[in-house]
């Protein structure tokens, strides 16, 4: 979008209040909220704000920054509208007071990733699938894990009012300009999913905020808390982010697939699997970054817990959804929709990439029941584990220089301390768990 085109539709959709958006180092939407009277400054980039008040970003003696709009991300907010009365926003990256990126903005690291695949000649697509719950909150508005129906995996239950918000939650991202692909009831009571168009590897991030924000807010209107969180309720399936993915060419064309290839796969898509893989277990607490993610990688619910590959098995790290061509993909099934987006993408990227460009050869696949196999089993096939808690993968994130690479040093060092913390504070904690098992008895 131009200028002038982001002027024309603030006349024509009556917009009063703009948002200008960006995204800290954990994930978290941050927006500032301005009267349009200020819009030539904000699409000049020229609006600051205090970055020693965000989590991980600077200290306070060089705290002035700026949000620098990316045009092409103004949208009118559908579920804003006041009597006729618009809202709008823009994602911004984050500029130093020098007038450079801050290398600290998670959007402007991703882009930094982006140009390094862009030099070795390729464009990333990505499509992500968000699952999530919407659960009742009670009469005084406090949490629950209560939920609205008993349905399962693509039922229909008439009595479920959740479908009704689903259907608001899809409308509000198509006036968004979102393409809705598909959505249905996932296999736990409660849980839902709204898979939405792969697009370039940063709209795809972009979107993927915004999907969640909409999905909350839509969701608050209906009464209902709808929560990303990875396991919310014990014994039963979690919410995945699926991570569609592929490399293209500059000219256009699917790098992954080669009409005579095995699997009609490219040499490139078996290297880019074989640099996941061999990363996996240190981007894990990127793209799983909760002490409760680990509580969704456990086995029976769907879940990888396996560094492997195959191309149908869903139990597998990476699975090959069966079409070809322009949407031949690898399907990365480990992150949640807890992660930060654009830091789970630049990891994911330059592991993939780490295993083009030294021709990593992928292992075989494998192609059963992975939940099943025996140990010896899976040692003969070279099956290991992805972490089984927060803190073995910020170890395996540590252990590996690629994911200092991958993040840049800012974000590397502030996201490691940061998830150190919150490991320390769930290690020292004492849970329901511990008082209901121990107390009685010791
Ligand atoms: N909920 C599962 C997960 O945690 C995925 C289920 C599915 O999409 N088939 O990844
Ligand atoms: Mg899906
Ligand atoms: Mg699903
Ligand atoms: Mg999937």
């Amino acid at each position: 979008m131009t200028r002038s085109e982001i002027m024309e539709a603030i006349k024509e959709h009556n917009v009063n209040f703009f948002r200008l958006q960006f995204v800290d180092i954990f994930g978290f939407m941050k927006n500032v909220s301005l009267p349009i009277s200020q819009i030539n400054k904000a699409l000049d980039g020229m609006m600051m704000f205090d970055g020693s008040s965000i989590d991980g970003f600077v200290r306070i003696n060089e705290s002035d920054m700026y949000l620098k709009p990316d045009y092409n991300t103004f949208v009118v907010l559908p579920w804003r509208n006041k009597d006729g009365v618009n809202a709008a926003r823009i994602i911004c990256d984050v500029y130093k007071a020098d007038g450079t990126p801050f290398i600290g903005c998670p959007r402007v690291n991703l882009k930094r990733v982006l140009a390094e695949a862009k030099d070795l000649g390729y464009t990333m697509n990505v499509g992500t699938e968000c699952e999530f719950f919407l659960f009742q909150k009670d009469e005084n508005r406090i949490l629950s894990t209560r939920t609205n129906d008993v349905a399962g995996y693509f039922d229909v239950d008439p009595d479920d009012t959740g479908i009704n918000c689903r259907r608001e939650i899809i409308d509000t991202l198509e006036a968004m300009g979102f393409e809705v692909e598909a959505s249905h009831h996932e296999v736990a009571e409660g849980q839902h999913e709204i898979n939405f168009k792969y697009s370039d590897a940063l709209t795809a991030a972009d979107n993927t905020l915004t999907f969640k924000w909409v999905v909350r807010s839509i969701a608050a209107q209906h009464g209902f808390h709808a929560t990303f969180m990875p396991k919310p309720v014990y014994g039963i399936n979690g919410s995945g982010m699926h991570t569609n993915q592929s490399l293209f060419n500059l000219d256009g064309t699917n790098a992954f697939f080669d009409e005579n290839g095995p699997l009609k796969l490219s040499t490139t898509a078996y290297h880019y699997i074989a640099g996941i893989l061999k990363h996996a277990r240190s981007f894990t607490a990127v793209t799983n970054p909760l002490v409760n993610s680990y509580k969704r990688l456990v086995p029976g619910y769907e879940a990888p817990v396996y560094v492997a590959w195959s191309g149908s098995n869903r139990s597998a790290l990476v699975r090959i959804p069966s079409s070809r061509g322009l949407s031949t993909r690898t399907e990365v099934r480990s992150p949640d929709p807890s992660c930060n987006p654009y830091l789970a993408l630049a990891m994911m990227l330059k592991s993939g990439l780490d295993g083009v460009v030294n021709k990593l050869a992928a292992p075989e696949p494998v192609n059963v029941d992975i939940y099943h196999m025996t140990q010896p089993e899976m040692d003969a096939a070279g099956v290991i584990c992805l972490p089984a808690n927060l803190h073995e993968a910020i170890e395996a994130l540590k252990s590996n220089p690629l994911s200092k690479e991958a993040l840049g040093d800012h974000i590397y060092t502030k996201y490691i301390a940061g998830k150190e913390k919150e490991w320390d504070d769930w290690r020292t904690a004492v849970t329901d768990w511990e008082i209901n098992t121990y107390m009685k008895n010791f």
